[in-house]
C-alpha cells in the first residue's frame, strides 16, 4: 500500500520503519529536518508538505504530540487532500472529545477514520510489539487492522469512535495510580524493615501483584530489568505520564465520573514534573516518598 505518515518522531520514526519493513510505501511528513533525515534512512520518501504526503494515498497515519494538532493537520492538510477512499489512521494519544471531532470531520467529508492509540514506548514502536486500542466501526476496523498489524503484537476493536483513546486514558490512569501504590508499598515496606527483594517475592505472588511491581519494578535490582536497573532513564518519561493522566481527568469531568486515586496521582506527577523530572521514567516517582 501506499501509506501517508505523519509525525515521525521518537514513537512515529519505529512506527513507520516498520511499515516499510511490511513492504508497504510509506510518503513522510514531519517539521523536523532530523525526522525526515531518519526515515529516509529507514525506506521512507519524504515530502515537504502534508498535502503532498497524502495525495494519491491507501492510508494516512499520524503520530503527533496532541489533540490541537491532530485536528490542524487533519482538517487544513489531510481532508480534500488525500483521496476520499484513504483509511485515516490517528494513533497520537489524545482527548477523546477531538478524537470524535476529527472523525466526524473526515466522515462527513466522506473518509474512513479509526483513533488507534498505543500501549507501549519507544523500544515497542521500534520493535513493532505496539498493542493498538482501535475506536470505529466494524468495517473501519477490520480496515485498519492489517495495517496496525506491520507495527504491533495486538491490535484490540474498543469500540465506536473515540474508544480507543478512552481505554488509553483508562488504562493510563490505572497504570499511575497503581505506579505510585506499588512505590509507597516498597517504602512502607523498607521503613518496616523488610528486605525489598523478600517482600518482591512475596507480593508479586500475592493479591498486591500488578504489572508495576512484576514487571516494571521501580525498585533496582529487583524483579527484571526495568528503567529503575538504568538510574530511570529511558522508558515512559513522567511528562509523558502526566499528560495523559491530565486527558484522563479532564475525560472524568466530562462524564462527571468521580476518580479519587487518578486524581491523586495526577496530583503528584505534576508536582514531580514541575520539580523538573518531566523527562525521567515515571518510576522514579518512588524518589518522592
Ligand atoms: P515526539 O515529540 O518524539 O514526536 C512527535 C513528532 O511530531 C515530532 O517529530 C514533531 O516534529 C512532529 N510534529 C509536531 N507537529 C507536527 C505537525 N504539525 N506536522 C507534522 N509533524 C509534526 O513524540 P512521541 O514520543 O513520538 O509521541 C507521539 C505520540 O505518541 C504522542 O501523542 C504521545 O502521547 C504518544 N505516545 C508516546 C509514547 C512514548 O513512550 N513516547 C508512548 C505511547 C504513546
Amino acid at each position: 500500500m501506499q501509506i501517508a505518515f505523519i509525525g515521525l518522531g521518537n514513537m512515529g520514526g519505529g512506527m513507520a520503519a516498520n511499515l516499510v519493513k511490511a513492504g508497504h510505501s510509506v510518503r513522510a511528513f514531519d517539521l523536523a529536518e532530523p525526522a525526515l533525515a531518519r526515515a529516509r534512512e529507514n525506506g521512507c520518501t519524504t515530502f515537504a508538505t502534508v498535502k503532498e504526503a497524502v495525495a494519491g494515498v491507501d492510508a494516512v497515519v499520524s503520530m503527533l504530540p496532541n489533540g490541537a494538532i491532530v485536528k490542524s493537520v487533519y482538517a487544513g492538510d489531510v481532508i480534500g487532500h488525500a483521496p476520499t477512499a484513504a483509511l485515516l489512521l490517528d494513533c497520537s494519544t489524545i482527548d477523546v472529545a477531538t478524537a470524535r471531532d476529527v472523525a466526524e470531520l473526515a466522515g462527513k467529508a466522506g473518509y474512513a477514520m479509526v483513533d488507534a492509540p498505543v500501549s507501549g514506548g519507544i523500544a515497542a514502536a521500534n520493535g513493532g510489539t505496539l498493542t493498538f486500542m482501535v475506536g470505529g466501526s466494524e468495517a473501519e476496523f477490520a480496515a485498519a487492522k492489517p495495517i496496525l498489524e506491520a507495527m504491533g503484537k495486538a491490535v484490540i476493536h474498543a469500540g465506536g469512535s473515540g474508544a480507543g483513546q478512552a481505554a488509553k486514558i483508562c488504562n493510563n490512569m490505572l497504570l499511575g495510580a497503581s505506579m505510585v501504590a506499588t512505590c509507597e508499598a516498597f517504602k512502607l515496606a523498607e521503613r518496616l524493615g523488610l528486605d525489598l527483594q523478600t517482600f518482591y517475592d512475596i507480593s508479586s505472588k500475592a493479591s498486591g501483584q500488578c504489572w508495576s511491581m512484576t514487571a516494571y519494578c521501580p525498585v533496582p535490582g529487583v524483579g527484571p530489568t526495568t528503567p529503575a536497573d538504568n538510574g530511570y532513564q529511558g522508558g515512559f518519561a513522567t511528562g509523558l505520564m502526566l499528560k495523559d493522566l491530565k486527558l484522563a481527568m479532564a475525560a472524568a469531568g466530562d462524564v462527571g465520573a468521580p476518580v479519587p486515586m487518578g486524581h491523586r496521582a495526577e496530583e503528584l506527577y505534576a508536582a514531580f514534573a514541575e520539580a523538573g523530572h518531566a523527562g525521567v521514567d515515571f518510576s522514579a516517582i518512588i524518589k518522592t516518598l
